[in-house]
Order: structure tokens, then sequence, then C-alpha cells
């Protein structure tokens, strides 16, 4: 049996669209650096995301509820209280960061 999303996550945040790019922080580009999921040049690379998907991703957003402001869908995929998204809404673990 599979545990549902909701039973290890404390938030659900649904995903908005949005007409231009949310700019991810240079923080969290650091942190993509430096594990390798993003080069020197500022390109993602993310496992399992075609540039398809990735360009659909830039133009996604989330309130996100820890940082208690908009962030980009790209910055919430990466985020270690990510979960999950399904069906619009991202399942986040919630915890202080
Ligand atoms: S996964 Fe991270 S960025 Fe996304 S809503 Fe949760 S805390 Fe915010």
């Amino acid at each position: 049996m599979s545990i549902s999303p909701e039973t290890k996550t404390k938030y659900e945040v649904p995903i908005k669209q949005v007409e231009k790019t949310i700019k991810i922080t240079d923080s969290a580009k650091q942190e993509l650096k430096s594990s390798g999921m993003m080069d020197d040049k500022g390109k993602l690379k993310l496992k399992g995301v075609s540039p398809k998907m990735l360009k659909r991703m830039k133009l996604e957003s989330v309130d996100c509820p820890v940082f208690e402001k908009e962030i980009g869908f790209i910055q919430c995929y990466v985020c270690s209280n990510f979960h999950s998204r399904i069906s619009g809404i991202v399942y986040c673990k919630g915890d202080p960061l």
C-alpha cells in the first residue's frame, strides 16, 4: 500500500500560471549549482525534466507558505520541502527553512 502525500506533508499548495518567469533567487542558484542542477552559465539541468517541461515550469508559481512569498515553480520543485506534485497541487513538507 502506498502512503498518500497528505499524510507526509503539511501544506497543499496550488500551482498558478504566471505571465512572466519569476527569477530564481541568487541563494537558490548557488544551491542548484552546488548540487549539480545548474551549470556555470546558469542553465538548469534537472534530471527527468525535458526542455519542454522546463519551459512550462518556468511559467508556473506557488504562493509558498514557508517563505511567505510567491516563488517560481522550478525553485519549489528543487526545494528540500518538495514532496510531490499531483494535478496542479504541490505537496510541501512545510519544514522551516
Ligand atoms: S516545497 Fe519549498 S518552495 Fe515549495 S511550497 Fe514548500 S517550502 Fe515553498
